[in-house]
């Protein structure tokens, strides 16, 4: 796979020889891929995120991957770009009490860095998403580009005027916290009361779907629903209520509007805090069901938006499950500026 950039910088890639590495760490699986300079991903290995370890159990885990998988590479390996769930303290390198990772707790930049002298460049997994759009995907002709995740969170990358935005420790753009709802209906994972993330990622729409069915006067019709039967038997899940809607389901269709209307509200102050040129939206929440979120998202923010911004492209991205992996490339073949400056660990480079 190529990923848009021009034949000549591909063939100087091979030419060279360089190769990068990209990692993704997620709460279920560590992603890691060997490529060439353009992004094309020549290897790509898969494995389960440790359940249990020391603070360098998964540094270790990468190291060893690496070693194994890109043996004949090795030499060639220029640098390798990390993202992964956070939150984190950036200039150290390491991930700090990640709700969403079974080890919540561990060194990660500098064992990798040490063990195979390699520049190790790494970021939370919004900020990868975000500086993989713009190096590979729908962001390469703008300045100013967004990308949000709806999966099980809900979280945010930001490039303002060509800038990446960190924050003090790596952490900004919690956008899933933003309060959509000031009657704080629903209490987020986080503690926090309204927030977007509460009402509309897919660990929570179960939750939100059963306050709304519980206050909710439902016709004969939407009693013989499938997500009203879940909604009694305890079993309701998002890809039920998404897959049902997308057979016209009406109590499903009912829940979706309604999670859109939070969607629509996080959209629009994002667009309003940062005023981007394209929103590209990943996750597998949105990803897996595009016309019922992002196209909807869309049509919602026109509906309502006012005359303070020109609103931006709002599209799905192109790299599907990939987008953080092909986020860490980009991280290792073009590191941003703003985030080297942050890396105080960082060498080799
Ligand atoms: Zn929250």
């Amino acid at each position: 796979m190529m990923y848009g950039k021009s034949s000549d910088e591909c063939i100087k890639g091979m030419v060279m020889g360089e190769h990068f590495v990209g990692v993704d760490i997620g709460g279920t699986w560590i992603r890691i891929a060997l490529t060439t300079s353009n992004g094309s991903i020549e290897n790509k290995i898969v494995v389960r995120t440790p359940r249990e370890g020391d603070r360098y159990t998964i540094a270790n885990l990468i190291v060893e991957a690496i070693r194994t998988n890109f043996k004949e590479h090795l030499e060639k390996i220029k640098a390798i770009g990390i993202g992964t769930a956070g939150p984190m303290d950036l200039s150290r390198g390491v991930v700090i009490n990640a709700p969403n990772i079974p080890i919540r707790t561990f060194e990660l930049a500098q064992p990798i860095q040490e063990a195979l002298k390699k520049p190790v460049i790494m970021a939370n997994d919004c900020i990868a998403g975000v500086w993989g759009e713009k190096i590979f995907g729908l962001g390469r002709d703008y300045e100013n580009v967004v990308y949000i995740t709806i999966s099980t969170g809900i979280g945010g990358g930001m490039i303002v005027n060509g800038n990446l935005l960190l924050g003090k420790m790596g952490n900004a753009h919690e956008i899933g916290h933003i309060v959509v709802d000031v009657s704080g209906r629903m209490r987020c994972g986080c503690g926090g009361y309204g927030h977007w993330e509460a009402y509309a990622s897919g660990a929570n729409i179960p939750r939100f779907a059963s306050l709304l069915l519980e206050e909710w006067s439902l016709t004969e019709e939407e009693k013989d629903s499938e997500v009203y039967k879940a909604y009694r038997e305890g079993n309701l899940s998002s890809e039920l209520i998404y897959s049902a809607a997308k057979r016209g389901d009406r109590l499903a269709l009912r829940i979706v509007d309604e999670v859109n209307r939070y969607n629509i509200a996080g959209f629009e102050n994002v667009i309003n805090l940062y005023d981007p040129e394209i929103i590209v939206v990943g996750g597998s929440v949105a990803l897996k069901n595009k016309e019922l979120v992002i196209d909807r998202v869309r049509e919602g923010v026109k509906r309502s938006q006012g005359v303070v911004t020109e609103l931006p492209r709002i599209e799905p991205t192109a790299f599907g499950d990939d987008v953080v992996l092909i986020g860490a490339i980009a991280l290792a073949v073009k590191p941003p500026q703003t985030l080297i400056k942050m890396l105080k660990y960082l060498q080799y480079l």
